[in-house]
């Protein structure tokens, strides 16, 4: 299944448009995209015969363009980021490896879609194209076995930096550097593992207007998803619809020589196999 937020409203994604779930539920399922997730098993059961279909119910599939689509997940109440998840991306930012995933947030307010344009704040603002998991249910003190039953799905993300704001003072300010307006796209929707050639291993990439930047796969993290369930619930209980960014490759700017940064017309894409692609425009800040 691939669930997407279109002009504020949940669709189904399938090969002849998109579907509307709270038309085609006949009202069953709200049109919040993010209130799916408090009852994602039985929107998860619903969606898999529905999405199958040809009649949907009483909504009919439509066109869309990629521009009026939204975050699939509008509003977690909780955004979790993990730093130095990648061997090559530890080393180049000079950190030795580390026994616990560097985990900090990015504020829900730089939370965007899929196809958006991103006003420069004044600063180094730097790329980070990353895997976001999606938690479908509850999740505590989760084990390994375990934790892919408490996701509902995978979608892209950029976890957008501006690296002075990052880095100054004598404790990082991991969460503001990363948290300017538009600095968190995500999208263009959620995909369900079941629909993944290998849910483990996922190309990941991102190219800044036109140049290769970033080119790896998902099966190289240090902490790879389960993990990341079993350290993050350790101490915080997962909710449903929180996202949680799982750490970027290497090839980011501030590390590049000589360093690159995103500059105004800039566009930078980022894709995942399976997935698809985010674009993020970028204008001078006023
Ligand atoms: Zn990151």
């Amino acid at each position: 299944m691939k669930l997407a937020n279109l002009n504020g409203r949940a669709v189904l994604i399938t090969e002849d448009g998109a579907v509307d779930v709270a038309d085609a539920s006949n009202g069953r399922f709200g049109s919040d995209p993010q209130s799916l997730f408090d009852e994602w098993a039985a929107f998860a059961e619903w969606a898999a015969t529905t999405a199958s279909g040809t009649t949907h119910g009483a909504a009919a599939a439509v066109a869309f363009d990629a521009q009026s689509l939204g975050a699939p997940v509008p509003r977690p109440r909780q955004v979790f980021a993990i730093g130095l998840n990648y061997a090559e991306h530890a080393a180049e930012a000079g950190y030795p490896p580390d026994t616990m995933p560097v985990t900090f947030t990015k504020f829900s307010s730089s939370i965007v879609g899929p196809d958006t344009v991103v006003e420069l704040p004044d600063g180094h603002v730097d790329w980070e194209v990353e895997l976001v998991i999606v938690i479908g249910r509850d999740a505590h003190k989760v084990d390994r076995e375990s934790a892919w039953d408490h996701i509902a799905g995978l979608t892209i993300g950029q976890d957008i930096s501006e690296r002075i704001t990052q880095l100054q003072g004598s404790a990082p300010q991991f969460s503001l550097g990363k948290s300017f307006p538009g600095f968190g796209p995500t999208g263009p929707w959620l995909v369900t593992p079941d629909e993944l050639p290998d849910r483990d291993d996922l190309a990941i990439s991102c190219s800044l207007s036109g140049e290769s930047m970033q080119s790896s796969r998902t099966s190289m993290m240090l902490y790879d998803v389960p993990e990341l369930l079993v350290r993050i619930s350790a101490v915080c209980p997962l909710l449903p619809g929180d996202i949680i960014f799982s750490g970027t490759p290497s090839g980011i700017g501030n590390r590049r020589t000589p360093q690159r940064f995103i500059q105004p017309d800039d566009v930078l894409v980022s894709e995942i196999e399976g997935i698809g692609a985010l674009t993020t425009r970028f204008t001078a800040g006023a």
